[in-house]
């Protein structure tokens, strides 16, 4: 523990964010700089508990107290390995997770937890810069083969706990980037795409072999990817989004987020992407539908696009401010959250529910809505509409961001015949094994839709057994059968 009373004499403190006005201009990330005398007051809030219940909330059984202290130390480069110990990619979760480990912070029973996650992005960040994240080669070649399909942080730490084991891996994207979400989906003033640029050119060091622009099930079968492979690893991702099929669904200008998100990803890269190939907000009355992170990255778009309005929709009522008696410490905190992009403008509105798109020669113009109450029956939510409160919303652009209903079962899913579970997720045990012999699964493919961190502890899961697999052992760590979070899940 570094310093004894540290908890009691620092107040916990987070970096800036850049002026609103600069940074809707942009899309440079909205951070800025966390000094590095300020980020080692904050390690040492750390109190080194005896049972560190960030532990228990971090999928990835980050060793999180270990790097508090170190940093409080100023013994970086030990921090950054006890940070790589269990994590591939800590640049990817220090700038974007939502950080159930500080949720479960036991400093947050009566006072605010650590700042972990910044802690974490302050190593990796100071790492790089001093080049001490170098490629990992490994000294033997084994000789086999592994294909994983999709490069999002599932694909990505999978192919590379392997590649490290030895094993030659070629890693499988339908876009024409590597990265998958962290590319397409996440904005860049979330995250700036050259931190998925390092993290491939190490890999491609390492030996990992990278083939975008192959969609897998169409340009190769899995009739091919079985006989060439000697194991396959599906990380393919959640990527059917929920629709909301009611009146006027047809009309133009209503559109799914992860259709909208990816274009800008794409200009911001530098591609040349022509106006009738693009879905601008500019000078546009927008309406999002979610109230979730996925809807607060179009908000956060539409304002750097010059939008007209906006109004996020939820159908749920409003969190509150601070934990209810049912949601104590150390479950997630199912407060109220002010991202970044909702700093920037707009308007959140709560227990709405939308009845109908209303359109003019085949745009949208309007959306109808009415308000809801929320009743829990037999644990179930029902919404039941509030007599009276119908209104209509003027709009001109719609974006649907309701979460996903799962991975897409048509072509690689079909082909392979692997079994589906009660959701449509490709079906796996802890060990990430498909019910399809050398076949396994990590990610939002198998796990539904859900967070970065948990991609990463599925994929370097599924690397130790396919290790094992391959191998008849395997050394690789297994973070979700050892690790704190070792629970089931459907
Ligand atoms: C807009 C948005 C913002 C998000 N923001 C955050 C955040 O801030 N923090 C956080 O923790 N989580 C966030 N998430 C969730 C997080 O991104 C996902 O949980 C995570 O990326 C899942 O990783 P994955 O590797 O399983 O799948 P993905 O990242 O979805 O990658 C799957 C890849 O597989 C490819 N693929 C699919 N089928 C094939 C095929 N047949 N052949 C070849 N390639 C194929 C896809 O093109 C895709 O690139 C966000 C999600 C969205 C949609
Ligand atoms: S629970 Fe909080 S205070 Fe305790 S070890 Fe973990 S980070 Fe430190």
């Amino acid at each position: 523990m570094g310093k004894p009373t540290g908890f009691m004499e620092i107040p916990r403190e987070l970096p800036t964010r850049r002026p609103i006005p600069d940074r809707v201009n942009d899309y440079l990330e909205v951070y800025n700089p966390f000094a590095e005398d300020k980020l080692r007051a904050q390690g040492a809030r750390c109190m080194d508990c005896g049972i560190p219940f960030c532990h228990q909330g971090c999928p990835l059984g980050n060793l999180i107290p270990d790097w508090n202290d170190l940093v409080y130390r100023d013994q970086w480069r030990l921090a950054l390995e006890r940070l790589h110990a269990t994590n591939n990619f800590p640049e990817f979760t220090g700038k974007l997770c939502p950080a159930p480990c500080e949720a479960s912070c036991v400093l947050g029973i009566n006072s605010d937890p650590v700042t972990i996650k910044q802690v974490e992005a302050n190593i990796i960040e100071k790492a790089w810069a001093e080049g001490w994240v170098v490629p990992l080669p490994p000294k033997v070649r084994t000789g086999k083969t592994v294909a994983v399909v999709g490069s999002g942080p599932a694909g990505l730490a999978t192919a590379q706990q392997l590649a490290r084991a030895g094993h030659t891996v070629t890693v499988f994207e339908r876009d024409d980037r590597i990265g998958g979400l962290l590319r397409y989906g996440i904005p860049d003033f979330k995250m700036e795409k050259q931190h998925v640029d390092r993290r491939v050119a190490q890999m491609e060091a390492e030996g990992v072999i990278f083939r975008a622009g192959v969609n897998v099930g169409v340009e190769i079968t899995a009739e091919q990817l079985l006989a060439e492979f000697d194991a396959i690893c599906l990380c393919g991702g959640s990527t059917i989004g929920r629709d909301l099929p009611i009146e006027g669904r047809a009309l133009d200008g209503i559109h799914f987020a992860m259709t909208f998100l990816p274009l800008q990803n794409k200009r911001v890269a530098g591609d040349v992407i022509d106006d009738a190939n693009f879905i601008s907000a500019k000078g546009k009355d927008v309406i999002i539908i979610g109230g979730g992170d996925t809807g607060a990255d179009c908000l956060g778009t539409v304002h750097r696009h010059g939008c007209k309005s906006v109004h996020q929709f939820e159908i749920v009522p409003r969190p509150p401010d601070t934990r209810t008696p049912t949601n104590p410490w150390p479950q997630w905190s199912n407060v109220f959250r002010v991202s970044s992009a909702h700093e920037e403008g707009g308007s959140r509105e709560y227990a709405i529910n939308t009845k109908r798109f209303l359109g003019e020669n085949g745009r949208v113009t309007a959306l109808e809505t009415v308000r809801v109450e929320m009743k829990v029956e037999n644990g179930r939510p029902q919404f039941v509409e509030i007599p009276g409160s119908e209104k209509q919303y003027p709009a001109d652009l719609v974006l649907l961001a309701m979460g996903f209903v799962g991975p897409q079962r048509t072509g690689l899913l079909e082909q392979l015949g692997v079994e589906l579970d009660r959701m449509g997720n490709v079906k796996a045990g802890p060990d990430k094994r498909t019910s399809v012999d050398k076949v396994f699964t990590a990610g939002d493919m198998t796990r539904g839709q859900s967070l970065i961190v948990w991609a990463i502890a599925e994929g370097r899961q599924a690397a130790h057994s396919i290790d094992e697999y391959l191998m008849g052992e395997s050394l690789l760590p297994q973070p979700l059968e050892h690790g704190n979070s070792a629970r089931p899940f459907v």
